[in-house]
């Protein structure tokens, strides 16, 4: 089969794609809930004749296995939808039902567009000879920047030698300038209740501890990286006021290009944490949660991830499809939106069709966090993206939820699907570009890589 049939065969998956795209954005299920959305996947990869191996300590993840001999690839999906973000396919903020969830980050395009991708490489397996195993991996929890953690943790992707991600955003553009690794650790402080204006001297305050740690946390940010972030919140000190307040805490999450920056920054916290415990006489506890690790660029993956970007080609949109995305657009703001095509460089078309430079993440930095920057760490890997919302939506919004459940988002999936197995085709068939991937990771320096994540 050459690439050009298994373009073909790619396609003509289009009508399972959009179903599956469209029965999980139909049920969206949050982060550790995922159980119909994994059991949908894990039935469609088995009776496709798919081997699915299944980790008894995470229920919601699998990966479904195809084929023989190296290399094993790794195809990522994920599937989990986000509270409080439901809303249907029509361009003003609506939900589809009142206060529950929604596929705003369109991790149900994410699951299909991988799962179709994996069923046509399997169609292309059974057809030629040639050695290699395709793993489509079921991953949850991605917005709790956990689930591929735990995976790592339970030794999930032993045995495979490369692995492609991508995200739905709007616009088909290859990533390799990183995420930052990203931690998250709890401080409980414990002290004494009192009358608040009776007998104040008898009670210290769980409060003033967590209010007296956030100042001088505060204070750190100009004594760390410039990259770094430190965002906190705190669910607790709700006692009324007249009662001096025995339990508070403050929860964090320390950002940096490099875990061990954000170890650094997490032993500076508690040392804030230990002297506003020490000035207002409470206890602390440190809770500390899971973390996942920066993305570890692979250039030579990435240079190929662009080349087949470009074999696949631009996307093309119905008038209908133009017509809504433009009115999704008209809800961004005018300061939001004028910004946004700035850097993508488009002003008359709301949805960005063409494939986007290769250097293109060069102009502007990605300060988020993904648990895939684990997957990074063990493997040579790449991520690209492709249009699912138009130009000026951000994930995690109302906007997102209501083009990632129309067939924008659905064509943004199959057209990740086909840069995939483009991808994946390449693997396969040209071992020397096989092996620059793998030299380019073998090449990286040991950072003594653990899963930040204790059962
Ligand atoms: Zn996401």
């Amino acid at each position: 089969m050459t690439k050009q049939n298994l373009f073909r065969t790619t396609d003509e998956l289009a009508p399972l794609c959009s179903s599956m795209c469209k029965k999980l954005w139909e049920n969206p299920e949050c982060g550790g809930y995922e159980k119909e959305s994994a059991d949908y996947l894990r039935g469609i990869l088995r009776d496709e004749g798919f081997i699915i191996v299944n980790e008894e300590k995470l229920k919601h993840a699998f990966y479904a296995e195809y084929g023989s001999g190296k290399p094993v690839i790794a195809i990522l999906g994920e599937y989990d939808a986000l509270p409080g973000l439901s809303q249907k396919v029509v361009a003003h903020k609506e939900p589809a039902a009142k206060g529950k969830a929604g596929q705003a980050c369109g991790h149900n395009l994410l699951g299909s567009g991988s799962a179709t991708a994996a069923i046509a490489l399997k169609r292309y397996l059974e057809e030629e000879e040639v050695s290699g195993t395709i793993r489509f991996y079921g991953c949850p929890e991605e917005e709790l920047l956990s689930g591929k953690v735990k995976m790592a943790y339970f030794h999930m992707f032993h045995g495979c030698d490369l692995a492609i991600s991508w995200h739905p955003m709007c616009a088909t553009v290859v990533y390799d300038e990183g995420y930052l690794a990203n931690a998250s650790v709890k401080f409980h402080f414990k002290g004494k209740t009192s009358h608040a204006a009776f007998a104040p001297e008898r009670g210290r305050s769980a409060l003033d501890a967590v209010e007296l740690m956030n100042v001088a946390s505060n204070y750190l940010r100009e004594h760390i990286i410039d990259k770094a972030r430190i965002h906190y919140t705190t669910d607790s000190g709700g006692l009324p006021p007249n009662v001096v307040p025995d339990h508070a805490s403050s929860w964090y999450f320390a950002r940096a290009p490099y875990m061990s920056q954000v170890r650094d920054i997490l032993r500076r916290l508690e040392l804030n944490a230990r002297g506003a415990a020490m000035m207002t006489e409470t206890e602390v506890t440190v809770e500390k949660g899971i973390g996942c690790y920066e993305m570890r660029c692979n250039h030579a993956f990435a240079d190929l991830t662009h080349k087949n970007m470009e074999e696949v080609g631009a996307l093309e949109y119905t008038e209908e499809e133009k017509e809504f995305a433009g009115k999704l657009q008209e809800t961004v703001d005018e300061a939001t939106l004028s910004s946004e095509q700035k850097l993508y460089g488009e002003r008359e078309e709301a949805l960005a069709s063409g494939i986007y430079p290769r250097d293109f993440w060069k102009q502007a930095t990605l300060n988020g966090s993904s648990d895939s920057g684990d997957i990074s760490q063990i493997m040579p890997m790449n991520m690209f993206t492709t249009p699912c919302w138009p130009i000026g939506c951000a994930p995690h919004t109302w906007q997102a939820a209501a083009s990632t459940g129309s067939s924008i988002g659905a064509k943004g999936a199959l057209h990740a699907a086909k840069i995939i197995v483009g991808i994946v085709y390449d693997l396969l068939n040209d071992p020397e570009a096989t092996e620059k991937i793998m030299q380019e990771f073998r090449q990286l320096e040991d950072n003594g890589y653990q899963p930040m994540f204790e059962e």
